[in-house]
């Protein structure tokens, strides 16, 4: 069995992960974090009964206590990195699927992870059908350079473009590198109004309630217009490639950013 706990246990995707991990024959809960814990039982949390797991509220000490091989975190951006640190100086294997981390961030993990000689898995998005939508933007970037994103998430998301929207940007960028899009005398009548950019790439998040995650990216050619849509309309969509990193990142080597590397 291996060795898992959360941090970010109270959190939405914290409590979908608590589930999985603890119903996956190869994985154990061995121990839970939320900075808001009330020390309740990570059994109870999830309406599974009391299985004598209790939510700490200090990374450190769960660690000391409870000996895990892998933690997997879903907390907030400005909480990442400093659990991520803890981790790896204790020789536990990170899973990441909290979103923010910068560039500097990764190579700071790359560098912690080849120091320490612990493995990492970060992923933007842990669903497949996300993966899938990313890959098939790349091939189609080939033929339809002009490109934009839309992401649409629920209204408590804290960072803006979402992960996914930032990485489909950068994968389709490698391939067909910068362009300028639009009129090159367009103006901004309200600030914001063509959305962010990455090397020529416009990226608009929309946040409202009702929505889970979802993302279109929009290519135009002359006279056409091809549209790749992914809709995670559950949690759970996210939960079998949690899954699979917790047994994939004890063997993985070093860092591994994506999921799209870990799946076969
Ligand atoms: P959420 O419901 O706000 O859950 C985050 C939880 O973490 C909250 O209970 C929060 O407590 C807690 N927390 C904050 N700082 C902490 C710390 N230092 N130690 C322990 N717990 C801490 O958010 P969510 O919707 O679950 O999303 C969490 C993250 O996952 C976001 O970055 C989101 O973008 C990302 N996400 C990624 C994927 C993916 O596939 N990679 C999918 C979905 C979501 P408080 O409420 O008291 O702050």
């Amino acid at each position: 069995m291996i060795r898992v706990m959360v941090c970010g246990a109270y959190g939405k995707m914290g409590r979908e992960v608590l589930r999985g991990v603890h119903r996956d024959e190869q994985l154990s809960v061995v121990g839970a974090v939320d900075i808001k814990s009330d020390f309740a039982d990570v059994g109870e949390l999830i309406g599974a009964g009391k299985i004598g797991v209790i939510v700490g509220n200090d990374l450190q000490t769960v660690i000391s206590e409870t000996k895990p091989q892998v933690m997997v975190d879903f907390t907030a951006p400005e909480a990442v990195m400093p659990n991520i640190r803890i981790a790896i100086k204790n020789g536990v294997c990170p899973v990441i699927g909290t979103t923010g981390l910068s560039t500097t961030d990764l190579d700071e993990v790359r560098q912690l992870c080849n120091r320490h000689k612990v493995n990492a898995i970060i992923a933007p998005n842990f669903s497949v059908g996300a993966i899938l939508m990313m890959q098939l933007a790349v091939e189609a970037a080939k033929y339809f350079p002009h490109v934009e994103i839309i992401e649409m998430h629920h209204d408590q998301k804290l960072d803006a473009p979402s992960g996914t929207a930032l990485r489909t940007a950068e994968l389709i960028a490698e391939k067909r590198g910068n362009l300028k899009q639009g009129h090159p005398a367009e103006v901004e009548k309200l600030p914001g109004a063509r959305g962010a950019e990455y090397a020529g790439i416009r990226l608009h998040s929309v946040r409202l309630p009702g929505y889970v995650a979802h993302q279109e990216v929009i290519f135009g050619g002359i006279g056409q217009t091809l549209t790749l849509r992914h809709d995670s309309i559950s949690r759970e969509s996210f939960i079998p490639g949690v899954v699979l990193a917790c047994k994939r990142v004890l063997t993985v080597d070093g860092l591994v950013h994506g999921l799209e590397n870990i799946l076969a």
